[in-house]
């Protein structure tokens, strides 16, 4: 088994352990692989171990990536979608939905209504996750708690996007189980009012464990797997 195939299993293996730890199905929750700082030929490596969710946060990185995958896997039969999970810029939003099917990082009014306008002549509606900000500095990226439910009717209203649920990022300064379970209450206040916007994208390659206790649906894990940025 490669390197690469090792780890997958290994982090896999983790995933199922937490899961029925938390006595939680786990069909219910999405691996999402992060692929950045790694070549296209990373992506056609975990195409061919069954991978088929990717996560990128730097357009500039991306799109060039996505291009080379979609044309080395052209006329094969792999499903496969892009998340985007990064901070997207409104210029790069265009370029970020030609290739993206899922954004996790919608975290400002101006960013909402750059998708809104690109993404009006969609067939399928854009998923979006809305990013929460879990400091006290409502300086830093994100939408704040107490915000969500205005912020999220806005999401809602968009006939071209579907409220999915929340996002958020561990921070460094404190235990990830502190920002999992604000993330968890932020989620449960907004099912409420939006029953469908139940998922939470949670959980990276140190904390995706303790991410499935507090209910993550969808873990975004780059290193774990992926080994070394490359560049
Ligand atoms: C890079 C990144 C990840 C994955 O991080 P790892 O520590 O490599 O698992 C997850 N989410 C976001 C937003 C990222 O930028």
């Amino acid at each position: 088994m490669s390197a690469l195939a090792e780890r997958l299993t290994e982090v896999e293996e983790r995933i199922s352990a937490a899961a029925s730890r938390a006595n939680r199905d786990r069909s219910e929750i999405e691996l999402i692989v992060v692929t950045k700082n790694h070549p296209a030929q990373l992506v056609l490596d975990l195409l061919d171990l069954g991978v088929n969710s990717f996560g990128e946060n730097r357009d500039q990185e991306a799109a060039p990536k996505a291009a080379e995958v979609a044309s080395a896997t052209a006329g094969k039969e792999f499903n496969y979608l892009w998340h985007f999970i990064g901070q997207l810029q409104s210029n790069k939003v265009r370029s970020a939905l030609s290739y993206a099917s899922v954004v996790h990082s919608l975290d400002r009014p101006s960013l909402l209504d750059a998708l809104i306008k690109a993404s009006a002549e969609r067939t399928n509606p854009l998923e979006v996750f809305i990013q929460l900000n879990l400091t006290d500095d409502p300086g830093r990226g994100g939408i704040e708690p107490k915000d969500l439910l205005s912020f999220a009717e806005q999401v809602a209203s968009a006939s071209c996007l579907r409220l999915k649920g929340v996002m958020g990022v561990a921070s460094l300064d404190k235990a990830p189980e502190q920002d999992f379970e604000t993330i968890q209450k932020a989620s449960q206040s907004l099912v409420e009012v939006f029953p469908e916007a139940k998922y939470i994208s949670a959980g990276m390659s140190e904390d995706f464990e303790a991410a499935i206790d507090f209910g993550a649906t969808h873990l975004r894990v780059g290193s774990a797997i992926t080994g070394k940025r490359q560049y």
